[in-house]
């Protein structure tokens, strides 16, 4: 088998020296396992913005999409496609009943009926449980409200702005291209798209939302948050998903908060943070209805595929500097 290991703390941009592929024997298998072969990786913004938190050397965790080829467990017979947070990792020897809690949890791949097994790491999976929960949880939008979602052409923003509308609302999303605006616009429903790199940020969205922002989904943090945390209105609710401006950032290059207090008092807004797996329990109904949305054409999902086990370190690279236009994955 092989798997990714991470070997460096990463300094700004994760190098491909700072991982090793190590080729190695799986063990027999005992009483209550699984063999699993992977079929899809999917690479994510935590897998950067988390390196610090791990003992190094450590194997690269992360979802992946599994299918059961040699079983001494009755529960998950060979064939079961199962959701591990094994990572970066061609085949393993899981324990299905030693991994209930998440994030090293394994479960079934949810029913998709016939959408592809892959979604089961995207749009079906941890970053849609994200975007659903972040969003009807924390936000909480009502109908004719106005919502900003930051990183909104990505894995987690292009479902958050599309279920929005699904509830009513007006969405204004942020992303790094025209040709990423003229997705949300043209494909996803966005009410208006703005490019934050050539953009007047300010400007812009007080052009695109004259009535002030109820919700702001945060992905990305940094100033544009700031400008636009300025702008939301009284009661405004902000939930708090990722900062992936800054997961790159070098140490010393940490950016100085400008003062949001006066806004956030003077309009008593409420900023959460979140993590999905708190939401764990949840996940199933949060599945059930994203696939519903799916199947009825509400919800467009959209993945940036590239191949090969080999190409996971470029796929994460491509993700983090925004090649990815959905959830970036990797077939292996
Ligand atoms: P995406 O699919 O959105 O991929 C990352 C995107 O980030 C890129 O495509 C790029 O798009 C954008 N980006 C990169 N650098 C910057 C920058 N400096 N400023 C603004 N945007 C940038 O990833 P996910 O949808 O998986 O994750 C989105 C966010 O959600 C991340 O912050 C992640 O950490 C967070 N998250 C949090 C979870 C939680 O439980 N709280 C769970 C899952 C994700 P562009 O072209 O627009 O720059």
């Amino acid at each position: 088998a092989r798997k990714y290991v991470v070997k460096n703390y990463f300094e700004g941009v994760p190098k491909r020296d700072d991982y090793e592929i190590i080729d190695y024997e799986l063990p027999n298998l005992q009483n209550g396992e699984i063999l699993t072969k992977t079929e899809w990786i999917s690479v994510d913004p935590y897998q950067r913005a988390y390196n610090r938190l791990n003992k190094i050397p450590y194997d690269q965790f992360g979802y992946q999409v599994a299918v059961v080829e040699d079983s001494k467990n009755p529960s998950y017979p060979i064939g079961t496609r199962i959701i591990t947070h094994k990572g970066w990792c061609d085949y393993a020897i899981l324990n299905p009943n030693e991994l209930q809690k998440p994030p090293n949890m394994i479960y079934k791949l949810p029913n998709l009926k016939d959408l592809s097994p892959s979604l089961g790491i995207g749009a079906v999976g941890m970053p849609g449980a994200t975007a659903y929960f972040g969003l009807l949880e924390i936000c909480k939008p009502k109908v004719g409200e106005t919502v900003v979602v930051t990183g909104a052409a990505g894995a987690v923003g292009s479902m958050v702005g599309q279920i929005a509308k699904i509830k009513g609302c007006r969405v204004i999303g942020f992303a790094g291209s025209d040709d990423k605006v003229e997705w949300l616009e043209k494909e996803l429903g966005f009410d208006k798209a703005i490019n934050y790199k050539t953009a007047d940020i300010d400007k812009a969205l007080k052009e695109a939302a004259p009535k002030g922002i109820d919700c702001y989904f945060d992905n990305v943090g940094g100033e544009i948050s700031s400008v636009i945390i300025s702008q939301m209105n009284a009661k405004g609710r902000v939930a708090v998903c990722g900062s992936i401006s800054s997961y790159n950032e070098v140490s010393s290059n940490v950016v100085k908060a400008p003062i949001l207090q006066p806004y956030i008092v003077s309009k008593e807004l409420t900023i959460q943070g979140f993590i999905v797996t708190s939401f764990s329990k949840h996940w199933p109904e949060a599945f059930a209805q994203l696939v519903e949305w799916i199947k009825s054409g509400k919800l467009v999902t959209r993945e940036y595929i590239t191949e090969g086990f080999d190409k996971i370190y470029d796929a994460f690279i491509g993700m983090l500097a925004g090649n990815n236009f959905g959830k970036a994955i990797v077939k292996i």
